[in-house]
């Protein structure tokens, strides 16, 4: 009897590498880890991105009046969602071969009025940003990175906790030998996040330092600080977005090395490989490919940053506008609708500890590839994006001729749970969107686990979807 075609195989497929690949794979690793180090916030990935493709020739969009094939462009908005494009040789509205990630991750942000004291400490008040679970945040050294903008104009940057000389920040929590009421209690109800305040200082001001007005002295001794050695006032944190990262660096995990384990893969790990996917392509793509790297996907993907805006048809608009004057708005909506979009985010890895959680023989394995999810959503596809089997058929055929391994599956067991991604946003205007992405060990946690083959092969997806 001949040999069965077309049986799905999933298995871990490092082993499969060509000896080049594995090189490949490893050199794009590290590249991957240098980012991930600097990319701790959207601005950060942002800015990196921006000057990464800059010393690749990308020009910004307002700076350049017509395009041709071949251009390079990308267009900012507000320091925080990015779009690059590779002009085609077909128009743009022809539609737009589109990998969209997200660069925010779940952290924990500063209240508006901050700076406080309580029992002779000095304290942030927090406020969390997207799906933690609380614990994860407590006793871990912390940084803190953001921008202070001021009402002249000027904005002052912070990145405190990841040089060596830094001082790191902490959330403290209680010694397990008076812990029994804590523990008594359910996960969900045990960690307040109005007790999650940052540990900043526990130095009264001196005596020289007073002022009558401020009665809690550690306080002020930590805005006299503030003033002295960054130039902002309590005043100040009104117009400031600060955020609470892990402190420390992305590196390898395992023996073998062959995991990485870091803060934000969750997006940056896909927003990385769809950049590096765009910035590798061999030869000008007959399609205009576009990337993506969004904001606020972790709370919704809500506000001007977001890609519930209308950056991204706004971003199309000023690409038409530039290749074909006279054609309208109409144009800007065939273009639209004719794109195509992988939605370039992570997905949950089976982790053999928690069985319960696994879709059997539909969960991501970690070591199979970057892993297509046709569908994400809670409780019988609620709130999904299902991508039609046509689009995936292409996808198919895209892979298999560029040698891409990967993997199919679902974000996990019926009833569980569920997610959702930037897929839908993008699907309302008629075109056909998928997620895709590297599956993640511990996703959401302040570290989070991913293997170098899977972002490797997912780099591969993307820039076999953009050369198509
Ligand atoms: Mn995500
Ligand atoms: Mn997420």
């Amino acid at each position: 009897m001949s040999k069965l075609q077309g049986c799905i195989k999933r298995e871990n497929g490092v082993r499969s590498m060509t000896e080049a690949e594995a090189q490949a794979c490893e050199a794009y690793a590290k590249d991957y880890l240098s980012y991930l180090g600097i990319a701790k916030t959207e601005r950060r990935a942002y800015a990196e991105a921006v000057r990464r493709i800059e010393a690749l020739g990308f020009k910004e969009l307002s700076q350049v009046d017509t395009l041709k094939p071949g251009d390079k462009v990308y267009r900012g908005y507000h320091g925080k969602t990015l779009m690059a494009a590779v002009i085609g040789t077909e128009p743009v509205s022809g539609g737009i071969n589109v990998i969209g990630g997200h660069t925010d991750a779940p952290r924990i942000d500063l209240k508006p009025v901050p700076v406080c004291e309580k029992g002779g400490f000095a304290y942030f008040d927090t406020h969390y940003y997207g799906g933690i679970k609380k614990f994860h945040w407590l006793i871990h050294p912390l940084a803190l990175y953001g921008v202070v903008a001021k009402p002249d104009g000027t904005q002052v940057e912070i990145a405190i906790g990841d040089k060596p000389e830094d001082p790191v920040f902490q959330i403290t929590d209680i010694l397990p030998h008076f812990g029994a009421e804590q523990a008594g209690k359910k996960l969900a109800e045990a960690f307040d996040p109005e007790d999650m305040d940052l540990l900043i200082g526990s130095l009264p001001a001196s005596k020289d330092d007073d002022d009558e007005d401020i009665k809690d002295k550690v306080k002020l001794n930590i805005l006299r600080l503030l003033e002295r050695e960054y130039g902002i006032t309590e005043e100040d944190f009104l117009s400031a977005e600060l955020e609470i990262v892990p402190a420390g660096m992305p590196r390898d995990l395992g023996l073998d090395r062959s995991m990485i384990v870091g803060y934000g893969h969750d997006d940056r790990v896909c927003a990385y490989a769809g950049l590096k996917a765009l910035m590798d392509l061999p030869a000008v793509p007959r399609k205009t490919g576009m990337v993506l790297l969004c904001d606020k996907e972790e709370i919704g993907s809500v506000g001007a940053t977001g890609m519930d805006s209308t950056f991204f048809e706004n971003s199309v608009a000023e690409l038409i506008a530039r290749q074909e004057p006279a054609a309208g708005d109409l144009a800007v909506r065939r273009a639209l609708e004719r794109s195509r979009m992988l939605s370039a985010d992570v997905c949950a890895a089976s982790d053999p500890h928690f069985p319960n959680a696994d879709s059997p023989n539909n969960m991501a394995l970690m070591n199979a590839g970057g892993c297509l999810i046709k569908y994400t959503g809670a409780r019988g596809k609620g709130g999904a994006s299902d991508a039609r089997a046509e689009f995936i058929a292409d996808l198919r055929r895209i892979f298999a001729a560029d040698g891409v391994t990967w993997q199919a599956g679902e974000l996990g067991r019926c009833e569980k749970g569920g997610g959702g991604t930037i897929a839908l946003y993008l699907a309302r205007y008629g075109m056909d969107v998928v997620d895709f992405g590297v599956p993640l060990l511990n996703m959401h946690a302040p570290w989070e686990a991913a293997s170098k083959f899977d972002c490797y092969m997912t780099y591969r997806a993307y820039r076999a979807f953009l050369a198509d």
